[in-house]
């Protein structure tokens, strides 16, 4: 555990944490983030950053940081470090002196802490420049179910800097503040979110021969749903189909026009999602068929996350940086999968990375409203990205 003593680290922190609670008192959501993005750019521009880039993706933030011995002269001395700025739609249940100011908003996931610890390694960075080549801080909007990252690539991010590989850190509450974790290969999942709705002619409850009953072929639908994963998808391969929500009708004599459910599938590779969704589209099909409805499937405008899946080699590098700063022994380096999904899934879909685990100590699980990150854990971010520089753009 040398890192985090560092003095340098140390000397910055009670700046660190104060910024932490005050990110943590205005929390914005989605892409609706001016005052942090405002305060990650004027951050990157005090220590010295060699360009600060604001509005990309909409509300994204880059900082270019070339290494001692200037900018790389291409993509394979370049990397890119992100961290996710934005909230929660949650009421934050106490919080203390640092609580939200805003009514029904809270950062419920960490994302503050993500922001200071990337922050608190861009300074210390930026005093020592102690790597060759060029670091790319990435700090994104819209990591809750926005596609933030995916905003920011289609915004030219990688084409205007492309780098050999990235990384990213989330908070996990439940390991202890000191130590680390990475899932080897894919790490989470995949999520699709569709909207089911089953279109039959309704009438009298009485009469159910002049009617199309829609509550009958949707339920069919919802047993036939079971089967995807039981009998079509490989059994080595995870994953999950659930119909998440169901709505029709309002009486007790009437059979209703039509039902609307909703379904939510998740997978750890992006072949066993398609097989999935033209499973789901088949069963959907021929139960309309049977049933004399019409059953339509429809994105709506929740973006399909693919899975995260971390790179070997660059995983190889975040395990040293991590087992540097906190010792072989708080290092878990094959942490199983989580079925959740995450925005960073976007960029090594592109790039070769891994994204990594943070403890956060015994604290309330993230979205729920009693979570807090832990400042704790803040020297422990830093030490890692700034051991992490040195691992992949050795100077
Ligand atoms: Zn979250
Ligand atoms: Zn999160």
């Amino acid at each position: 555990m040398n890192a985090p003593l560092n003095n340098a680290i140390a000397a910055m922190l009670p700046d660190l944490v104060a910024l932490r609670h005050d990110l943590h008192r205005h929390p914005e959501l989605m892409y609706e983030v001016p005052r942090t993005a405002g305060i990650v750019a004027a951050q990157l521009r005090a220590c010295g950053f060699d360009a600060v880039i604001e509005g990309v993706g909409r509300t994204g933030v880059l900082g270019i940081l070339h290494g001692a011995a200037g900018p790389a002269d291409g993509p394979d001395r370049r990397v890119l470090f992100r961290a996710d700025m934005d909230a929660l739609p949650i009421q934050e249940a106490g919080g203390g002196d640092h609580a939200s100011t805003v009514p029904g908003r809270m950062h419920a996931c960490g994302h503050d802490g993500h922001t200071v610890m990337l922050l608190g390694a861009a300074r210390r960075l930026a005093e020592t420049r102690a790597f060759d080549g060029t670091l790319v801080f990435c700090f994104q909007p819209a990591e809750e179910g926005g596609a933030g990252a995916q905003a920011m690539i289609d915004d030219g991010m990688l084409d205007r800097f492309p780098v050999k590989a990235a990384f990213g850190v989330h908070n996990t509450p439940g390991l202890p503040v000191g130590q680390f974790g990475v899932a080897r290969g894919a790490a989470l999942a995949s999520s699709n979110s569709l909207l089911i709705t089953v279109d039959g002619t309704g009438g009298h409850a009485a009469e159910p021969h002049k009617a199309r009953d829609p509550i009958v072929a949707a339920a069919q639908i919802i047993g036939a749903v079971q089967t995807i994963v039981s009998r079509v998808v490989d059994p080595l391969q995870p994953a999950v189909v659930s119909i998440t929500s169901i709505h029709a009708g309002d009486a007790f004599n009437v059979i209703p026009d039509s039902v609307e459910m909703r379904c939510n599938i998740r997978t750890f590779s992006e072949s066993v999602a398609a097989t999935v969704l033209a499973e789901l589209r088949r069963i959907c099909a021929a139960t309309g068929e049977a049933h004399g409805v019409r059953v339509r499937l429809d994105q709506p405008s929740i973006t399909p996350y693919p899975p995260t899946v971390n790179d070997r080699a660059q995983t190889d590098h975040a395990v040293a940086a991590m087992r540097t700063v906190a010792g072989s022994e708080h290092v878990h380096d094959a942490l199983k999968p989580v079925m959740a999904s995450e925005d960073f899934a976007f960029v090594l879909r592109r790039v070769p990375g891994a994204f990594i685990f943070i403890g956060n100590g015994d604290t309330a699980a993230v979205h729920n409203p009693a979570y807090d990150f832990n400042d704790a854990a803040i020297p422990y971010g830093v030490a890692y990205w700034t051991e992490l520089a040195k691992q992949v753009l050795p100077a």
